[in-house]
């Protein structure tokens, strides 16, 4: 499959030359593989220790590794995709898996979504309470059942016929989830009448995690996978699972998105993206700057996406977004805030 990938490359370039296209264009299908990760995306302060900064960077290196060693050995976007986003979910730091937030009543229910860019294959849950790596079960339900979305206890039974990992709810606990639970509390309980719930959400503490992969057959994925936001109501789903919305991967490219899960519903922006730039014909950055900057509003949200030539874009309209990529020419990139 390598020399295919080899061989559609030559070809490209040798179109490239009889069609005029320029070589900056013929270049972007030059690589083999890519993929990109993110950590969430919201209001994050540069003003963040230089210890704990580090730890982002190394959650970020660590399920950049992840990936690596998936697609250079010319493993399946898929396998990368699922694996780079179990890294985040086992990383306290995220929210997603252990460290997810909390719920109003004080629990944790999970989301995820994956899907196959090259089989439109899906799989989806929300209000898992003891599933430890959401997105290994997401990928269950895509390739073992004829459905795609299963929900609380439905999703839970789903589990108990397979074998993932599962543990106490209270085994998502971290402290300081706990504690950002306790002050979202008694904002939400200080909220005037004047004050707009709207600006509140947007000022609660999001995050999600979430990876997309072009791998060296040419297939695309993506995955996400998230404990929602901090004190959501009970039942309450965002945007990770419902696909289109937070997760999408087709022919043209494969999206994760992360934020205010609401507005990024309203829009199905992932899979607004994909078709800006199937029907539009546009660029996967313009298509980004497209859902970012006409539909959202400032603060909403962050995506990373990458396309069926394996260029990667990430871009939100927040002050900052864990997020890294790398692709087989070795261009590598780990970053929180717009300009490092
Ligand atoms: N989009 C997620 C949700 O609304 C949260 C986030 O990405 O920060 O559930």
């Amino acid at each position: 499959m390598k020399y295919l990938s080899t061989l559609v490359n030559t070809l490209f370039l040798l179109s490239a030359l009889l069609t005029g296209c320029s070589q900056s264009e013929a270049d972007e299908a030059s690589v083999e593989w890519a993929f990109a990760l993110h950590g969430g995306a919201g209001t994050i302060s540069q003003d963040l220790p230089d210890s704990v900064k580090q730890q982002y960077y190394d959650g970020l290196e660590q399920a950049l590794r992840a990936g690596e060693v998936i697609l250079r050995d010319g493993g399946s976007a898929l396998d990368a995709v699922e694996y780079v986003v179990r890294s985040l979910e086992d990383n306290p730091l995220f929210n997603a898996g252990h460290g997810a937030v909390f719920t109003k009543e004080g629990k944790h229910e999970l989301d995820a979504a994956i899907m196959d860019g090259t089989t439109l294959g899906a799989g989806a849950l929300t209000g898992l309470t003891t599933v430890k790596n959401p997105i290994s079960l997401a990928r269950k339900v895509m390739t073992d059942s004829p459905h795609i979305f299963f929900s609380g206890e439905g999703a839970e039974t789903y589990a108990d016929q397979t074998d993932v990992e599962r543990v106490e709810n209270e085994s998502f606990h971290t402290d300081r989830r706990y504690e950002q639970w306790q002050r979202a509390q008694e904002e939400a309980r200080a909220i005037t009448p004047e004050e707009s719930i709207h600006d509140w959400i947007k000022d609660i503490k999001f995050g999600t995690v979430g990876a997309v992969a072009y791998d060296s057959d040419g297939n695309l994925a993506a995955a996400t996978s998230t404990g929602g936001m901090t004190n959501k109501q009970f039942g309450r789903v965002g945007d990770v699972p419902i696909i289109g919305s937070g997760t999408f991967a087709n022919h043209v490219a494969a999206i994760s998105a992360t934020g205010w899960g609401e507005q990024i519903m309203r829009n199905v922006s992932a899979n607004t993206i994909a078709n800006y730039m199937e029907f539009k014909g546009a660029s996967l950055d313009e298509a980004m700057d497209f859902i970012l900057n006409e539909r959202l509003d400032p603060g909403d949200a962050g995506f990373i996406a990458v396309d069926h030539r394996g260029n990667i874009s990430m871009k939100m309209n927040t002050t900052g977004m864990f997020r890294a990529s790398l692709n087989s020419n070795g261009d590598r990139t780990v970053m929180i805030w717009e300009n490092e």
